[in-house]
């Protein structure tokens, strides 16, 4: 069997079936209804104070991206709408508490489960955590949190709420298998932040495996075997040590700089979200950062960030990092990445719609506003701006053109900045990578963004769970872009980075390596590993073999030429 492979590893186990929790509402009328509002609002205050203690557990144990969710969580349990709507059906229908939280619940859960938003559907796991935690406050049943499992399980259940990922017991579960779920999801976060091999998305589980089934799961290539053979688990085993292995050696190395056999040096930087990040990419050795995703600034808040917060956001970047690059990508807003203050009438085709620098260049005073605030932190390192989804070059000249607006702006009023800041793009549409030669004539760098770039070469939602399969980093085309890019940059003397999922991709690494990408930009957590497989690397070796590879016609027979040529050198 096959799903999404969300979070790295093999796990081998016994499954255990978790149950979705169950609560039989108790529906009652004519209810006195200062009461029951009363027990509404208690319910609240309680939830909201365990939602809190679990995101401080989250942050501790886990890490703030993941502790954000739990921010969200309260923002929902807290929103108007919601309140309103359970208090006026207790007055109205003179209904229970449960009854009214159950019913606005449901509605709000349909309406999410109805979206054609992707990214937004996926929330609605949110909100049936919410609803759980509500209803077990008021009619105290024991939710799933409080499940009793044995060493080496394997869980297999529907879908998980964020709540129960954070309180698994990570000694005795080994893996996590869901039916529902997505790339994205949150638990599919969580579960690689806790490095619990996880598939997710994997069709009728439920009703394939019973309970004490023997499984293997690859949480790498989403595969599954249900009741494997001797020989199945006798090589898997044997994965399982060897990458156990290679994860000790890892954490012994910190390579101080990537530098391939044959004596080229390579940055690896890390994408972060937030200045808090830097300390682990520091830890990792990172050669900065190659993409700061400054949307994440605007998120989970109800108005903007002002020029003040934004500027003390990046200086705080900008110092830790000393004179290490920060390049800073301006507002990334639309497509999968809403921001709800904003009010942005849907469009039918969020991916292609309204986003981007397609905002910013509409929206001009926000953009002016962390333009400034961006300039404004530049004396105090190595700052860079980057501008996201641009697909023609007049709108690369009206950024340039705010920009200067913006300097003028700046020097009238005597605030020192970097006068020769240096500006990049992200190459993530193909328009912009197949006439990248002219934008290369007008940038300081490019920066790959393959995570869409892939979704528009391939016309493939990338947050589309029934998609996943078709979303191919190793098709031609998309190899094909990546090399016209860096090739057409470097005619132009200018450097070419990657910032897409794919530059932390280690069966990619040595094809980007042998194409001449000048920077990987990554996840933190896997700068340690791309130094590693780098430095085992000799360049010139590489790139006859690569030349080789973009000749072929398929993503299989990619993949398999590079399983073939390449295994040696990987970790
Ligand atoms: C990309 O598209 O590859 C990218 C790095 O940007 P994001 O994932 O934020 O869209
Ligand atoms: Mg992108």
């Amino acid at each position: 069997m096959k799903g999404i492979g969300v979070s790295e590893g093999i796990a081998i186990g016994q499954v255990f079936l978790l149950e979705e929790a169950e609560f039989n509402i108790n529906r009652t009328y004519n209810n006195n209804i200062k009461n029951e509002v009363k027990r509404f609002e208690n319910a609240i205050g309680e939830a909201s104070k365990q939602i809190k203690e679990l995101q401080m557990k989250t942050l501790y144990e886990i890490g703030e991206k993941e502790a954000d969710i739990f921010l969200a969580h309260d923002l929902i349990l807290k929103d108007p709408d919601f309140f309103t709507l359970v208090k006026n059906k207790i007055e109205n229908e003179q209904v229970n508490a449960e009854a009214a939280i159950k019913d606005a619940m449901d509605f709000f859960i349909s309406k999410f489960d109805k979206m054609e938003n992707e990214q937004l559907k996926l929330r609605v796991i949110d909100l049936k955590d919410i609803k759980n935690r509500l209803l077990s406050i008021l009619m105290n049943p024991k939710g799933k949190g409080s499940f009793e499992v044995h060493e080496n399980s394997i869980l297999v259940t529907k879908d998980l709420t964020p709540s129960e990922t954070v309180m698994m017991n990570t000694e005795k579960i080994v893996g996590l298998i869901t039916e529902l779920g997505g790339k994205t999801s949150h638990t599919s976060i969580i579960s690689k932040t806790l490095g619990i091999p996880a598939v997710v998305g994997v069709n009728e589980i439920l009703r394939k495996v019973s309970k004490g089934d023997t499984l293997i799961i690859n949480g790498t290539n989403g595969e599954i075997i249900i009741n494997p053979s001797e020989s199945e688990l006798e090589y898997n085993r044997r994965l399982i040590d060897q990458i156990k292995r290679n994860k000790q050696m890892m954490n012994n190395l910190k390579i101080e700089k990537a530098i391939t056999k044959d004596g080229f040096t390579v940055n690896v930087s890390g994408n972060i979200a937030s200045p808090k990040e830097i300390d682990k990419l520091l830890e990792s050795n990172g050669d900065g950062v190659g993409l700061f995703r400054t949307e994440f600034l605007f998120m989970d808040r109800d108005s903007l960030p002002s020029e003040e917060e934004q500027f003390l956001i990046y200086k705080d970047a900008a110092i830790k990092l000393k004179d290490k690059p920060l390049i800073i990508r301006t507002l990334d807003a639309g497509g999968d990445k809403e921001i709800p203050f904003f009010n942005i009438e849907k469009d039918e085709n969020p991916a292609i719609g309204y986003r981007g620098i397609r905002i910013s260049i509409d929206k001009t005073d926000i953009f002016k506003t962390q333009l400034r605030a961006i300039l404004r932190a530049s004396i105090f390192g190595n700052v860079k701006i980057m501008f996201p989804m641009i697909s023609n070059l007049n709108e690369l000249r009206r950024c340039k053109e705010v920009v200067s607006h913006v300097k003028n702006e700046l020097k009238n009023k005597n605030i020192d900045f970097c006068n020769d800041i240096e500006i990049g793009i992200m190459v993530e549409v193909p328009s912009v990578a197949i006439n990248s030669r002219s934008f290369a004539k007008e940038v300081d760098f490019f920066s790959i963004g393959t995570n869409d770039l892939i979704q528009f070469t391939l016309g493939v939602d990338r947050c589309n769970q029934r998609l996943a399969h078709l979303y191919s980093q190793y098709d031609p085309a998309v190899l094909k872009l990546i090399k016209m890019t860096i090739d057409n940059g470097h005619s132009e003397g200018i450097p070419v980075n990657m910032c897409g999922e794919l530059a932390g991709d280690k069966k990619l690494i040595p094809v980007l390596l042998g194409m001449g990408l000048d920077k990987f930009s990554v996840n933190p957590s896997n700068i340690v590993e791309t130094k590693y497989v780098i430095s085992k690397l000799s360049k010139q070796e590489i790139a006859i073999k690569t030349e080789e590879l973009l000749e072929l016609a398929s993503s299989d027979e990619v993949e398999n030429y590079i399983d073939s040529h390449f295994k040696n050198n990987l970790i």
